[in-house]
């Protein structure tokens, strides 16, 4: 085989044009997609209100002070065991859906999908519907082509614009950075971001589009692991349509082929060839076809969401199983356990995490100082997380079967102050007298408290610590 005949890995971009298609997927998909882009814009723009000290936007990831806020909750850089659950469930969630489903992820909540479907609006609004964009891309660029793909391409560059916008003002407070972004007073960083992710909104949804999900995206070929078959995902019923043929031909099935499910397939592909790596389950074939099927006279759905299973049952002339039978399954009631699992867990970490966070490490290098009076010395770096909007004292004690004076590095007294929202370090020193059963004995367990001075509005503000002295003896 010469080089030339060697099979491409790619395949120059045939233009698709998917057709206007009315119906309850089509319609499902429309709600989604208002719903998951009002989401994304107007979160910034919610306020909450959290006190003094703390920014009173609703979901921030603030950059400044290393915090994410989400309505009532703070998860701050320690924490990041909460966005990590998240994640799993965000995982399981997927492996949900897909076993349950196939791809509907894919065709109706990916980002790439709800974009491209609004641009997909934009380009049908100005350009027209399937049979007048077809013309006008084959046309030659006279002034009608100039002025309507501009006007498009303006409408795109807004939509683009807006989305990258809307990005930025998550990390900072939004109508803070909205002026600074128009007075040109804003960070660089904030118009770099901008400008990336309009660049990546207008090509991948006005002109990449499937290419991405079929190229890009490496979900299409994790998710054959996570269907079987009893999974639901779009199915043409060869048996009932073909021979397909014009209606009323003798002999011919209930296809008619119109081709009204290619034409408004968003990915360019004929359902009746079989499922597809390209097919992202979106349903608008469905639509199309009910709508030709309601208009000749046929029983519906002679494609539909079915399961490998359902096929092999009908075309033993068996009704097809509930949909509920294929939702509720071992797998899929495994992937709910889990979700719930840590959703569970999560939650009850977060009612059970403290406003005060403190780390206690050892300096063991040297392990311990002999001083002149033959005294010995421990050191320990504190480091105190006041999660509270208000500032607060913390007062320092110890617990050990022997006497051991506590001392802080720069203050006269064991106590001290923690700025509202923010994390201190602090040295302490623990000294057991010379002679002292502390300083004869080569490990002394240590507990040391560390607790909220009014102890009322800090629940559970005392932590116990255990550590040990060292004397070296044994060194
Ligand atoms: S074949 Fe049908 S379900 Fe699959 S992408 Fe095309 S229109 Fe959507
Ligand atoms: S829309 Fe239905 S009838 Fe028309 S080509 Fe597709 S499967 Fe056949």
């Amino acid at each position: 085989m010469s080089i030339s005949e060697e099979p491409r890995l790619y395949a120059s971009r045939e233009p698709i044009f998917p057709r206007r298609v009315f119906g309850r997927f089509r319609t499902l998909k429309w709600w989604i997609m208002a719903g998951t882009l009002a989401i994304y814009y107007l979160t910034p723009w919610i306020r909450w209100d959290r006190g003094p000290n703390l920014p009173d936007q609703a979901v921030l990831v603030d950059i400044s002070t290393r915090r994410f806020f989400f309505f009532m909750i703070e998860i701050w850089p320690q924490e990041f065991y909460f966005v990590a659950g998240l994640l799993i469930m965000a995982g399981l969630g997927l492996f949900l859906f897909t076993s349950a489903a196939g791809r509907v992820w894919c065709g109706y909540a990916c980002p790439q999908t709800v974009w491209t479907d609004l641009y997909i609006l934009v380009e049908r609004w100005i350009e027209g519907d399937r049979n007048a964009r077809i013309r006008l891309h084959r046309q030659k660029w006279d002034l009608e082509k100039w002025r309507k793909r501009l006007a498009k391409w303006a409408v795109w560059l807004l939509i683009g614009v807006a989305t990258g916008g809307a990005w930025v003002f998550y990390f900072t407070d939004a109508p803070t950075l909205l002026r600074d972004l128009f007075a040109g007073t804003a960070a660089p960083v904030a118009y770099g971001t901008i400008a990336t992710l309009t660049a990546t909104t207008f090509v991948f949804g006005g002109f990449a589009r499937e290419q991405i999900c079929i190229y890009a995206c490496p979900w299409p070929r994790i998710q054959a692991a996570m269907m079987d078959e009893d999974t639901l995902t779009i199915g043409y019923r060869g048996w009932r349509g073909e021979p397909r043929g014009k209606l009323g031909g003798a002999g011919n099935g209930d296809c008619i082929d119109c081709m009204a499910c290619v034409n408004v397939c968003p990915m360019g592909i004929d359902i009746r060839d079989g499922q597809q790596l390209a097919c992202i389950t979106c349903g608008l074939c469905i639509d199309a076809c009910n709508g030709i099927m309601e208009k000749v006279g046929k029983p519906l759905n002679l494609i539909s969401y079915m399961a490998l299973t359902d096929e092999t049952r009908e075309r033993a002339g068996r009704p097809p199983k509930s949909v509920w039978k294929h939702i509720f399954r071992p797998r899929t009631i495994l992937y709910t356990t889990l979700w719930a699992g840590v959703g569970v867990a999560l939650v009850v970490a977060l009612f059970l995490r403290h406003n005060l966070d403190v780390s206690v490490t050892p300096v063991r290098n040297p392990t311990h100082v002999v001083l002149a009076d033959g005294a010995i010395r421990n050191t320990y770096n504190l480091r105190l997380r006041n999660k509270h909007g208000e500032d607060r004292w913390f007062t320092f004690s110890a617990n050990s079967p022997a006497t051991l004076v506590l001392s802080l590095e720069g203050s006269n007294d064991l106590r001290v102050l923690v700025p509202a929202n923010e994390t201190l370090e602090q040295r302490l020193y623990v000294t057991a007298a010379p002679d002292s059963l502390g300083a004869m004995t080569a490990h002394t367990p240590l507990r040391l408290w560390i607790s909220d001075e009014d102890g009322i509005k800090v629940p559970r503000a005392e932590r116990v610590y255990a550590n040990t002295i060292f004397n070296g003896k044994d060194d």
